[in-house]
Protein backbone atom coordinates (compact mmCIF):
# COMPACT_ATOMS: atom_id res chain seq x y z
CA UNK A 1 0.00 0.00 0.00
CA UNK A 2 0.87 3.49 -0.91
CA UNK A 3 0.99 5.70 2.28
CA UNK A 4 0.58 8.63 -0.36
CA UNK A 5 -2.35 7.41 -1.03
CA UNK A 6 -4.15 8.12 2.50
CA UNK A 7 -6.87 10.71 2.19
CA UNK A 8 -6.82 12.26 5.37
CA UNK A 9 -10.60 11.96 7.30
CA UNK A 10 -9.24 13.21 10.84
CA UNK A 11 -6.50 15.18 11.45
CA UNK A 12 -4.66 15.16 14.73
CA UNK A 13 -6.47 18.24 15.78
CA UNK A 14 -9.89 17.10 15.50
CA UNK A 15 -9.32 13.70 17.15
CA UNK A 16 -7.72 15.62 19.93
CA UNK A 17 -10.44 17.81 20.60
CA UNK A 18 -13.47 15.35 20.33
CA UNK A 19 -11.78 13.56 22.46
CA UNK A 20 -11.38 15.93 25.30
CA UNK A 21 -15.56 16.50 25.01
CA UNK A 22 -16.08 12.61 25.13
CA UNK A 23 -13.60 13.13 28.37
CA UNK A 24 -15.65 15.61 29.99
CA UNK A 25 -18.97 14.11 29.16
CA UNK A 26 -17.79 11.01 30.71
CA UNK A 27 -16.43 12.87 33.89
CA UNK A 28 -20.78 14.37 33.83
CA UNK A 29 -21.54 11.09 34.23
CA UNK A 30 -19.16 9.06 36.72
CA UNK A 31 -18.53 12.29 39.06
CA UNK A 32 -16.45 10.91 41.65
CA UNK A 33 -17.50 7.43 41.10
CA UNK A 34 -14.64 4.55 40.20
CA UNK A 35 -14.61 3.46 36.88
CA UNK A 36 -13.00 0.23 35.48
CA UNK A 37 -11.93 1.35 31.94
CA UNK A 38 -11.22 -2.14 29.41
CA UNK A 39 -9.32 -0.69 26.36
CA UNK A 40 -9.97 -3.51 23.58
CA UNK A 41 -6.18 -4.34 21.97
CA UNK A 42 -5.16 -3.40 19.81
CA UNK A 43 -6.57 -0.69 17.57
CA UNK A 44 -8.15 1.20 20.91
CA UNK A 45 -4.50 1.54 22.80
CA UNK A 46 -4.06 5.03 21.23
CA UNK A 47 -7.32 6.32 21.54
CA UNK A 48 -7.84 4.71 25.07
CA UNK A 49 -4.47 6.31 25.61
CA UNK A 50 -5.93 9.89 24.92
CA UNK A 51 -9.30 9.49 26.75
CA UNK A 52 -8.74 8.33 29.97
CA UNK A 53 -5.85 11.56 30.37
CA UNK A 54 -9.21 13.76 30.48
CA UNK A 55 -11.15 11.62 33.19
CA UNK A 56 -11.19 12.62 36.47
CA UNK A 57 -12.64 10.40 38.49
CA UNK A 58 -10.63 7.29 40.01
CA UNK A 59 -9.62 4.99 37.27
CA UNK A 60 -8.28 1.59 36.64
CA UNK A 61 -7.16 0.70 33.27
CA UNK A 62 -7.68 -2.74 31.83
CA UNK A 63 -6.56 -4.39 28.48
CA UNK A 64 -7.72 -7.09 26.56
CA UNK A 65 -7.09 -8.58 23.42
CA UNK A 66 -10.10 -9.55 20.90
CA UNK A 67 -9.58 -9.46 17.03
CA UNK A 68 -12.05 -10.32 13.99
CA UNK A 69 -9.49 -9.23 10.72
CA UNK A 70 -7.28 -11.34 10.00
CA UNK A 71 -5.07 -8.89 8.60
CA UNK A 72 -7.51 -7.95 5.82
CA UNK A 73 -9.48 -5.34 5.06
CA UNK A 74 -12.60 -6.45 6.36
CA UNK A 75 -14.31 -8.75 9.37
CA UNK A 76 -13.78 -12.28 9.36
CA UNK A 77 -17.27 -12.16 10.83
CA UNK A 78 -15.97 -14.65 13.85
CA UNK A 79 -14.31 -12.82 16.85
CA UNK A 80 -11.42 -14.61 18.70
CA UNK A 81 -10.40 -13.69 22.09
CA UNK A 82 -6.96 -13.92 22.18
CA UNK A 83 -6.61 -12.38 25.67
CA UNK A 84 -10.31 -12.07 28.24
CA UNK A 85 -8.60 -11.70 30.91
CA UNK A 86 -10.26 -8.83 33.50
CA UNK A 87 -10.46 -8.48 37.03
CA UNK A 88 -13.50 -8.88 39.16
CA UNK A 89 -16.27 -6.53 37.59
CA UNK A 90 -19.17 -7.15 39.37
CA UNK A 91 -20.79 -4.49 40.97
CA UNK A 92 -17.94 -1.75 39.34
CA UNK A 93 -18.59 0.48 36.60
CA UNK A 94 -17.22 -0.51 33.52
CA UNK A 95 -16.09 1.46 30.47
CA UNK A 96 -15.66 -0.40 27.47
CA UNK A 97 -12.99 1.50 25.38
CA UNK A 98 -13.19 0.81 21.61
CA UNK A 99 -11.50 1.76 18.05
CA UNK A 100 -14.35 1.64 15.81
CA UNK A 101 -17.87 -0.78 15.58
CA UNK A 102 -18.49 -2.20 12.02
CA UNK A 103 -20.77 -4.26 12.18
CA UNK A 104 -20.78 -4.70 16.16
CA UNK A 105 -19.91 -8.11 16.72
CA UNK A 106 -16.82 -7.81 18.45
CA UNK A 107 -19.17 -5.15 20.87
CA UNK A 108 -21.73 -7.62 21.01
CA UNK A 109 -18.93 -10.69 22.35
CA UNK A 110 -17.80 -8.17 24.64
CA UNK A 111 -21.37 -6.99 26.10
CA UNK A 112 -22.36 -10.90 26.06
CA UNK A 113 -19.40 -11.68 27.67
CA UNK A 114 -19.49 -9.13 30.38
CA UNK A 115 -23.29 -9.72 30.90
CA UNK A 116 -22.56 -13.34 31.48
CA UNK A 117 -19.94 -12.95 33.95
CA UNK A 118 -20.49 -10.25 36.32
CA UNK A 119 -23.38 -8.39 37.30
CA UNK A 120 -21.49 -4.92 36.85
CA UNK A 121 -22.68 -1.59 38.04
CA UNK A 122 -23.10 0.06 35.02
CA UNK A 123 -21.77 -1.11 31.71
CA UNK A 124 -21.01 1.62 29.07
CA UNK A 125 -19.32 1.45 25.75
CA UNK A 126 -17.22 4.23 24.04
CA UNK A 127 -15.68 3.84 20.71
CA UNK A 128 -13.49 6.41 18.66
CA UNK A 129 -15.69 5.80 15.20
CA UNK A 130 -19.27 4.24 14.72
CA UNK A 131 -19.52 3.02 10.47
CA UNK A 132 -23.44 2.70 11.67
CA UNK A 133 -23.86 1.38 7.58
CA UNK A 134 -22.40 -1.65 8.23
CA UNK A 135 -24.29 -2.87 11.62
CA UNK A 136 -24.53 -6.45 11.26
CA UNK A 137 -26.17 -6.18 15.13
CA UNK A 138 -28.40 -4.23 16.97
CA UNK A 139 -25.50 -2.96 19.56
CA UNK A 140 -24.59 0.72 19.19
CA UNK A 141 -22.11 2.52 21.53
CA UNK A 142 -23.28 4.76 24.07
CA UNK A 143 -20.57 7.38 23.04
CA UNK A 144 -18.29 7.84 20.35
CA UNK A 145 -16.50 10.17 18.93
CA UNK A 146 -17.25 10.51 14.77
CA UNK A 147 -19.58 8.74 12.69
CA UNK A 148 -18.18 7.28 9.34
CA UNK A 149 -18.56 5.58 6.05
CA UNK A 150 -18.13 1.91 4.88
CA UNK A 151 -14.65 3.38 4.31
CA UNK A 152 -11.07 0.76 4.97
CA UNK A 153 -10.16 3.43 7.49
CA UNK A 154 -6.26 3.81 8.69
CA UNK A 155 -4.24 5.57 11.26
CA UNK A 156 -4.71 6.11 14.86
CA UNK A 157 -4.69 2.83 16.57
CA UNK A 158 -6.26 1.50 13.02
CA UNK A 159 -4.16 -0.72 11.13
CA UNK A 160 -3.54 -2.48 7.87
CA UNK A 161 -1.81 -5.52 8.09
CA UNK A 162 -0.17 -4.64 11.34
CA UNK A 163 1.02 -1.04 10.27
CA UNK A 164 0.44 2.40 10.51
CA UNK A 165 -1.09 2.20 13.96
CA UNK A 166 1.47 4.75 14.91
CA UNK A 167 -0.49 7.62 12.42
CA UNK A 168 -1.39 10.78 14.59
CA UNK A 169 -4.46 10.85 11.85
CA UNK A 170 -6.91 8.75 10.45
CA UNK A 171 -7.70 8.41 6.74
CA UNK A 172 -8.69 6.16 4.31
CA UNK A 173 -7.23 4.32 1.16
CA UNK A 174 -9.81 3.75 -1.83
CA UNK A 175 -10.15 -0.13 -2.48
CA UNK A 176 -8.17 0.11 -6.00
CA UNK A 177 -5.14 1.45 -4.39
CA UNK A 178 -5.14 -1.47 -1.48
CA UNK A 179 -2.92 -3.65 -3.58
P1 LIG B 1 -16.80 -5.29 14.18
O1 LIG B 1 -16.73 -6.51 15.03
O2 LIG B 1 -17.66 -4.18 14.78
O3 LIG B 1 -17.21 -5.61 12.76
O4 LIG B 1 -15.34 -4.75 13.99
C1 LIG B 1 -14.61 -4.29 15.02
C2 LIG B 1 -13.14 -4.36 14.72
O5 LIG B 1 -12.84 -4.47 13.32
C3 LIG B 1 -12.50 -3.06 15.15
O6 LIG B 1 -12.15 -3.11 16.51
C4 LIG B 1 -11.31 -2.95 14.22
O7 LIG B 1 -10.21 -3.64 14.78
C5 LIG B 1 -11.75 -3.65 12.97
N1 LIG B 1 -12.20 -2.66 11.95
C6 LIG B 1 -13.47 -2.34 11.61
N2 LIG B 1 -13.49 -1.38 10.65
C7 LIG B 1 -12.19 -1.09 10.38
C8 LIG B 1 -11.54 -0.18 9.46
O8 LIG B 1 -12.15 0.59 8.71
N3 LIG B 1 -10.18 -0.19 9.48
C9 LIG B 1 -9.43 -1.01 10.28
N4 LIG B 1 -8.12 -0.91 10.21
N5 LIG B 1 -10.00 -1.87 11.15
C10 LIG B 1 -11.37 -1.92 11.20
Amino acid sequence: MDINKLKILFDENQIQERIKEIGNELNKLYGEEEVIAVCVLKGAVMFAADLVKHLKMPLKLEFIRLSSYNGGTSTSGKVNAVNIALPDLNEKNVLIIEDIVDTGLTAKFLLDFINCNFHTKSTKFCSLLDKKVTRLTDVDPDYYGFEVDDKFLIGYGLDYDGFYRNLKYIGYIDKSDLE
